[in-house]
């Protein structure tokens, strides 16, 4: 079995260890006996998404993403047919934003891929933090590291979670990422997968599920380490003191909201 993976825009989106995610992709399959192909997919060359199993698309400053955008004419019909053909996608910030209708830079207002029905604003005060993510789709927290001075609405779409600690989407829904078909779109830099082989594992499943009809699920690793990693840093952020909105209000109104097992927060 073999799956191929690109690496969209490698020239201009790349931001906080995103590449980490290509590695830990990689070497997952080697280490199940399973072929990677790599494909570098650069900003000013065509892209055949046909061939692909598997779209990274990482995230960028606001001066990248000005010059992505002038790109994504190009790709849009053939990265659209990829996603609703069940593509497996993993857009981080700058990417996940891209996916959108519209984006807006301290600059600029910016059109999108539109792949995602979800629109972002800009606000001068950036979300910097560590974050850790309650998702249905995993076990394990989903933890990471978020900067972003984007907002994101995803209107009616499915979160990829809620927000634990952290700010996530936009800092006051609760909600982190959104997921589409098999595309997870997310603020999570950090980088993503290696701090979270739950998530790196569903990618990879999802695109040998699409790719071969033989395909069951995947051999197990001797990864003790790596949950205990996910583990220790998802304990370690939500230990820290809670901080999600500065209002009362609103602390108050999404306590009410979160699952039970974050109700140790100190506020
Ligand atoms: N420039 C975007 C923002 O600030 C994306 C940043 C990122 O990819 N980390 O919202």
């Amino acid at each position: 079995m073999k799956l191929t993976i690109g690496h969209l825009y490698p020239d201009l989106l790349n931001l906080y260890g995103d590449r980490g995610n290509l590695l830990c992709l990689v070497k997952r399959l080697q280490w199940r006996g399973i072929e990677a192909e790599v494909v570098p997919l650069p900003s000013d060359r065509p892209v055949d998404f046909s061939r692909l199993d598997l779209v990274l698309f990482g995230g960028g400053s606001d001066r990248e993403q000005e010059l992505a955008c002038r790109r994504l004419p190009a790709i849009r019909a053939g990265f659209q047919a990829f996603v609703e053909d069940y593509g497996v996608t993993l857009a981080v910030c700058g990417g996940y934003q891209l996916m959108g209708l519209r984006l807006q830079t301290a600059r600029q207002n910016l059109e999108g891929l539109g792949i995602l029905d979800i629109v972002t604003a800009w606000e001068a005060q950036r979300l910097v933090h560590d974050i850790v993510v309650d998702s249905p789709l995993f076990l394990s927290p989903v933890t990471g590291f978020e900067n972003h001075g984007g907002r994101t609405d995803i209107k009616n779409g499915t979160p990829l979670g809620r927000v634990g600690y952290g700010m996530g989407n936009t800092g006051r829904s609760g909600y982190e990422g959104l997921v589409y078909k098999n595309v997870i779109a997310t603020y999570l830099h950090g980088p993503l997968l290696p701090k979270n082989p739950e998530v790196c594992d569903y990618l990879l499943a999802q695109a040998l599920r699409r790719r071969y009809d033989s395909f069951r699920c995947l051999l197990p690793l001797p990864d003790q380490l790596e949950k205990q990693a996910n583990t220790a840093a998802a304990t370690r952020i939500l230990k820290k003191r809670y901080i999600y909105q500065k209002s009362p209000n609103n602390i108050r109104k999404f306590i009410h909201d979160i699952p039970y097992k974050y109700y140790f927060y100190t506020i």
